[in-house]
């Protein structure tokens, strides 16, 4: 393995050229460090800030390139094959570490490990076959949620289980693959937290943040998530279920944690080794970006403070840009544009309000989503619901 003590990076390389990739470059670039990406995608939306090797996961000699090339190299999205990393790591240090990569790959090895380090998740068994289904059903009850282990992401890979029939609707669908069997959430909010943590061992986390999802993808996150007193009391029970995953897995970069919230209580969802989007509203509306903070602990800089500076509600926008882009110029709504192709369903942007109290930001939000068209089907509501514990 490289030489990965203390390393002040020039050039980074990412393992993925989409738009946390191009964020990351955007704030990179602003204190002088080059970047290289690799990614078998044509005009992959981050070769606008920098060098763009097109070429596929597995490409040998693109990937020693990109390895003898740079001071440091991450990744965007988790399912850079284990020996990929694993040869770019021979070359030079790579950050987050390439356990934390392989770990979030399979969502037995991930929730195990929670289970290992006494971080409450919802009751879990691996299913490989139809009688380990059945067991599986008879064990967890339904509901339940039958995913794939592997290659799931936005929703995709995984079925709710609600009546014995659907038990071989689902099988027919999933069960050619590995699969993981999990008790259903009846969850009253989803949120995560966010972390980094630096290449001395020094952490830091961002407000928790309140997260709906639509189809599967996430819509709007919302910063601080929940109200006074239980905002506070829930942030320090997510930061100790977030803090020993860091420690464990000698972790350095941003790491994201998706949580359930049920009756007071906080479970584990999955965590993503990488920039998270329920932390793109950090751009906006906290003293350090997750974009900056992930740049400064991969390159062995000081990270700079998580602290909020506005509440913040930032909506995803998917397909295309809004056409209200120009017309709403507003100084708390804050506009990023991917310049992604348009494509029905594909994230190409995001815009955040920003305001200094929740009913200003309540009233912000709903004024924006109104003028934008989009109040109707995103149910801007469940997501300003209060919940008091
Ligand atoms: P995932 O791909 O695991 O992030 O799941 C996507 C979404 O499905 C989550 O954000 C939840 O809304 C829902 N979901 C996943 N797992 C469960 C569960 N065990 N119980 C209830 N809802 C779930």
């Amino acid at each position: 393995m490289a030489d990965s003590s203390k390393v002040v990076a020039k050039v980074v390389g990412v393992l993925g050229a989409g738009q946390l990739a191009r964020m990351l470059a955007q704030v990179g670039q602003k204190s002088g460090l080059q970047f290289i990406f690799l990614d078998p995608a044509q005009g992959a939306c981050a070769a606008e800030f920098g060098e763009h090797i097109q070429a596929d996961w597995d490409d040998e000699v693109a990937l020693k390139e990109l390895g003898q090339r740079c001071d440091v190299v991450t990744f965007d999205f988790e399912n850079v094959p284990e020996a990929s990393a694993t040869l770019i790591e021979s070359l030079c240090p790579v950050y987050p570490p390439p356990l934390a990569l392989f770990t979030s790959q399979d969502r037995m090895r991930e929730k195990t490990l929670m289970k290992d380090l006494g971080i409450p998740v919802a009751p879990f068994m691996a299913v490989s076959s139809r009688p380990e289904l059945i067991a599986a059903v008879e064990a967890l009850g339904l509901p339940c949620v039958l995913k794939t282990r592997r290659f799931g992401y936005d929703g995709k890979g995984q079925a709710v289980l609600r009546l014995q029939e659907d038990m071989e609707r689902a099988w027919q669908t999933l069960g050619d693959q590995q699969l993981i069997c999990e008790g259903f959430v009846a969850f009253d909010a989803e949120c995560s937290i966010i972390a980094v943590r630096g290449q001395d061992g020094a952490t830091e986390f961002w407000p928790l943040t309140r997260n709906l999802h639509r189809d599967g993808v996430l819509a709007i996150s919302m910063a601080p998530a929940f109200h006074s007193n239980f905002n506070g009391e829930l942030q320090s029970r997510a930061e100790a279920m977030i803090k020993p995953i860091l420690d464990e897995l000698n972790y350095v970069g941003v790491l994201a944690l998706e949580l359930f919230l049920k009756d007071g209580e906080l479970l584990v969802n999955e965590f993503a080794p990488r920039v998270h989007n329920s932390g793109h509203w950090t751009i906006d509306g906290a003293a350090t970006s997750q974009f900056e903070n992930h740049v400064n602990a991969i390159c062995g800089q000081p990270l700079g403070s998580t602290a909020i500076t506005h509440r913040s509600l930032m909506f995803n926008l998917l397909g295309e840009m809004p056409s209200a882009v120009e017309a709403i110029d507003d100084a708390y709504v804050h506009w990023h544009d991917y310049r992604k192709a348009a494509r029905a369903g594909r994230k190409i942007g995001h815009v955040t309000v920003t305001a200094d109290t929740q009913s200003g930001l309540e009233a912000r939000a709903a004024e924006l989503a109104d003028r934008l068209g989009i109040s109707a089907e995103l149910n801007l509501e469940n997501v300003l619901r209060p919940i008091n514990g």
